[in-house]
């Protein structure tokens, strides 16, 4: 698709959507700031917002190959920062997903590519976790288990940032929570339950990637 088709793709959804009203969609103009922050996938194209009942303005989206939440990554902590100090978000949800493409490529030898560093934190948890995973049967099957894992490592990573530190020990009310997408039934399986303060993260922390959490799908609170 040239960038011409992207304009003209984009005045055919306008138009459209003033039709059925851009208010409905976006939700009212002048609304409360976001209160939710996603981390999800690239390759995931499930609408967050959509996912969770809210409006697209609800919801700040970062997104990055495998839902990543790294400490390193200058963009992610800006949009931390941004949620979680100027917008007093009140929940952060690590969204992974099934089928992920970056986690079959975390199963597949380094290339030597740039991405073989990004994707370097799921074969350490593959390390991790290497019997576990040795007696599953199924590369998908395995792949989908590693998502949960990683879900799992990112939640870690956020209660662990000093944005989410800071923010519980003011007192703001923030929650963080992981769960996996699947593109199947468009269902969220929580993989970590909301954590809302420093206490409540140790307790996850101990138990690190040992800790494994199959539940059923668990519906996510909507909004009005
Ligand atoms: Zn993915």
């Amino acid at each position: 698709m040239t960038t011409d088709a992207f304009i003209e793709g984009n005045l055919r959804w306008a138009a459209g959507k003033a039709e059925a009203s851009l208010e409905v969609l976006m939700g009212p103009a002048n609304a409360d700031p976001p209160r939710v922050l996603w981390i999800g996938c690239c390759d995931c194209q499930l609408p967050p917002h959509d996912l969770i009942g809210l409006h697209a303005q609800d919801v700040v989206v970062y997104k990055s190959p495998a839902n990543m939440a790294s400490g390193h990554d200058l963009a992610f902590l800006a949009t931390l920062e941004l949620a979680v100090e100027r917008y007093r978000i009140s929940d952060v949800i690590v969204c992974g997903h099934y089928d992920c493409a970056a986690v079959r490529a975390s199963m597949e030898p380094q290339d030597g590519h740039l991405f073989d560093h990004w994707i370097e934190p799921l074969r350490a948890v593959s390390r991790a976790r290497e019997r576990v995973l040795a007696a599953i049967a199924g590369d998908g099957a395995r792949a989908n288990v590693i998502s949960e894992l990683n879900v799992r490592e990112q939640v870690i990573g956020v209660v662990r940032n000093p944005l989410v530190r800071s923010a519980w020990r003011r007192g703001q009310r923030l929650a963080v929570r992981g769960v996996v997408a699947s593109k199947r039934d468009g269902l969220l399986r929580e993989i970590v339950a909301p954590l809302a303060s420093e206490k409540e993260a140790s307790a996850l922390e101990r138990n690190g990637a040992a800790g494994e959490v199959r539940r059923p799908p668990t519906p996510m609170p909507r909004r009005k």
